[in-house]
């Protein structure tokens, strides 16, 4: 499938070219509204989107919905917007206070899940924002770049598979070009395929993923140090799976452990150059790697109610984190890799 054909084939307009801003932008708006609107129903204090409002004390296991959640496999890469209840990446609540004003930031992974909430909130926070992500994923793409630019600043889509060197060369080299230099660069996309056995792990699986999640980091990371100027961050995302590897994804869980690692050494070496590096590890949070193959359904229907507060996080949940590595308010944090786990105490 080519970078203009959309999941079902058809051909597209560049996505830049194409956004219909106000109507996308409220369509996301609505339907992460739904989201807001069913977390109240099940207990929260009041709404997240009062203007000008801090969000007022709430019970956060009862801020958004928890399981049971509803069978609904999807193909992968799977789609934010075919989720339910759709994600809340924060298109309704995140306000920004300048944190990254002038920042010029790459996302993989930026148009669903914790890349995109990421997305959502530097772009709110005053940074110009690049994304990547599959040509499979342009609808959920076109609805980040009509929300970066609705916070006024510069949005670039830069679809493509990043398990090609050369396309991760390409990437890095269109960030630069279009966003007029780089000083962010987040590592969000991830591939997480479960096999019950060992036995049924393929190679092809088995090295789709160390491409996808280590490979192309390395590619990606390599391209973009050059272009770094001192005081800029790289923010990977590793996993709990890092710390305490689940059974029916190890490989996925190797890449995991293998991006902490990276993390914590590339940390001291770039120290000289001026340049962070951290990484999150996130417990279960409600994307679409979940409902396309990430987990058996029966899984996904359960999804978080085993952590301490007994729901899955929400990509919006993560964005601050993303925003406090980045930002120079993070300026003494380097080699450090910060849990997100709804309370199991990962890493630690
Ligand atoms: P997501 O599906 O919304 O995002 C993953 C993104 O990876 C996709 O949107 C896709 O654009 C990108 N991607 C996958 N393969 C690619 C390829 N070959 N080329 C280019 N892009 C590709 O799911 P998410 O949960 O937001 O995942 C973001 C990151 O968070 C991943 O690294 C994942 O491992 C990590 N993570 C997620 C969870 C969780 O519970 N959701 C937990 C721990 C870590
Ligand atoms: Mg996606």
């Amino acid at each position: 499938m080519s970078d203009d054909q959309n999941r079902d084939g058809q051909k597209q307009e560049s996505p830049v070219s194409n956004v219909r801003r106000n109507v996308l932008a409220g369509a996301a708006a609505g339907l992460a509204g739904m989201v807001a609107g069913n977390a109240r129903a099940q207990g929260a204090a009041a709404p997240l989107t009062q203007p000008g409002a801090a969000p007022p004390p709430s019970d956060p296991a009862k801020l958004y919905p928890h399981a049971p959640f509803a069978s609904q496999p999807q193909p992968w890469p799977g789609l934010a917007s075919r989720m339910q209840p759709r994600p809340d990446h924060g298109e309704t609540s995140y306000k920004g206070s300048g944190k990254m004003a002038g920042r010029k930031a790459l996302i993989t992974g930026g148009d669903s899940g914790l890349g995109r909430a990421t997305a959502i909130a530097y772009a709110r926070e005053g940074a110009d924002v690049a994304i990547n992500y599959l040509p499979q994923e342009e609808e959920d793409a076109r609805e980040v770049i009509a929300l970066i630019q609705q916070a006024g600043r510069k949005a670039v889509a830069i679809p493509g598979d990043i398990r090609k060197e050369s396309f991760c060369k390409h990437l890095v080299q269109r960030a630069v070009d279009q966003l007029g230099g780089l000083d962010t660069l987040v590592n969000c996309a991830g591939r997480q395929h479960y096999h019950e056995s060992i036995l049924d792990l393929t190679t092809e699986d088995f090295d789709w993923t160390l491409k996808t999640n280590l490979y192309a980091l390395f590619w990606i990371i390599k391209a973009a140090i050059p272009h770094l100027p001192p005081g800029s961050a790289i923010v990977n995302t590793a996993s709990t799976n890092a710390y305490n590897p689940g059974q029916i994804i190890i490989d996925y869980s190797i890449t995991k452990a293998g991006i902490a690692n990276l993390t914590k050494s590339l940390a001291k070496q770039l120290v000289p150059k001026g340049i962070r590096v951290n990484a999150v590890a996130p417990g279960p949070f409600w994307t679409a790697l979940q409902v396309c193959g990430g987990q058996p359904m029966s899984a996904v229907e359960k999804f978080g109610e085993n952590t301490p507060i007994g729901r899955p996080g929400q990509p919006a949940e993560i964005a601050p984190v993303y925003v406090t590595l980045a930002s120079t308010e993070g300026s003494y944090l380097t080699g450090q890799i910060f849990g997100i786990t709804g309370g199991t105490g990962i890493p630690g």
